[in-house]
């Protein structure tokens, strides 16, 4: 057993340690404030089964980066999950293009953009990183370089999305469904046992967009930004108005600044309310973490929530919201 999880599971650290000559109790006191926090996984929406893959990863000592990963593949593998990875919405003319980014303790980046028929998009974006010397690659690009890597092509156009879709069609009426189906991008942050922090943020984006569109969640900046010495933030919503206002990066440096990650997160979110007249049409989210492992949470309407693993424990946290609907 490691000694952080001996200390944790015998509950002899308070005592013990106030008796443990000076000289080796500023180390040992340092550890134990680690173990209250870390490691510790978050992401946007009920995703607890991804958080608790992320969990798994990092109480076996893994590192964030690793987490992150593995913990949004479960969504993209996942074909009842319709906005991220395989069974996600098409755009109107039914193409399923799936945009990722995955961010790495170090600050180094790699993100996917309209990449078609590649089940874990997050992945891909993650050899992008770290084999090449590009942050971002797009559309045949990307499917070619993945293919070049081992990855193999899929449909990922299921009955289902396929039957939704075509309905749709009947109408095509082209409007922001706000906490669609209570899921959405999967946005997930992760601190590892050494207090290091990664993110990934995967989706198919907003169903029935036009052919060619991106939004917020593979931009480093918009859809997730960390900085190692501060924290991280994720985002989930309208990829416009996220866009627009660059959420993850406003958060990661309104922390820097001081703000919690709530007000970091609350700032955002007001930040988006004033830029856009339009905002009760649709929703954006946030979720922030700093290096402490303390999470803060925002969105314009009610109804969004965060998965969190920590200390073995998975839950599902309301979030606070700008309007009370
Ligand atoms: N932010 C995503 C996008 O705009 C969609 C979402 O999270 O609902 O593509």
């Amino acid at each position: 057993m490691k000694r952080r999880n001996f200390i944790r599971k015998t509950g002899i650290a308070g005592a013990a340690l106030s008796t443990v000559p000076s000289l080796f109790s500023k180390p040992i006191i340092n550890e134990m404030s680690i173990t209250n926090k870390y490691p510790v996984a978050v992401a946007t929406w009920n995703f607890q089964n991804a958080t608790k893959m992320a969990g798994s990863i990092l109480e076996q000592g893994g590192s964030a980066l690793d987490a992150v990963e593995k913990g949004v593949m479960v969504e993209e593998a996942n074909l009842k999950n319709t906005t991220v990875g395989n069974g996600g919405a098409p755009d109107r003319d039914g193409n399923v293009t799936l945009d990722a980014c995955i961010m790495s303790p170090d600050g180094n980046a790699g993100s996917v953009v309209y990449l078609k028929e590649i089940e874990h998009p997050v992945s891909v974006a993650r050899k992008v990183m770290e084999e090449t010397p590009h942050v971002m690659l797009a559309g045949e690009g990307a499917l070619q370089f993945a293919i070049q890597q081992g990855f193999k092509k899929k449909n990922l156009l299921t009955k289902e999305s396929e039957r939704a879709w075509k309905e749709w069609l009947e109408h095509k009426e082209y409007k922001p469904i706000i906490n669609i189906e209570n899921h959405d991008t999967i946005g997930m942050l992760c601190l590892d046992e050494k207090g290091d922090i990664a993110g990934a943020c995967t989706t198919s984006g907003l169903s029935y967009k036009i052919n060619g569109r991106v939004g917020d969640s593979p931009i480093i900046g918009a859809g997730l930004f960390l900085d190692n010495k501060v924290g991280g933030a994720v985002g989930t919503g309208m990829g416009e108005a996220i866009m627009k206002s660059v959420g993850s990066f406003l958060i990661v440096e309104l922390m820097r600044q001081g703000k919690t990650p709530q007000e970091a997160c609350e700032e955002a979110v007001d930040r988006c309310v004033n830029q856009n007249q339009n905002y009760k049409d649709f929703q954006v989210a946030y979720i922030a973490m700093n290096k402490q492992g303390e999470i803060g949470s925002y969105c314009i309407h009610k109804g969004f929530s965060y998965a969190r693993f920590h200390d073995g424990e998975s839950t599902n946290n309301q979030s606070d919201s700008y309007l009370d609907s």
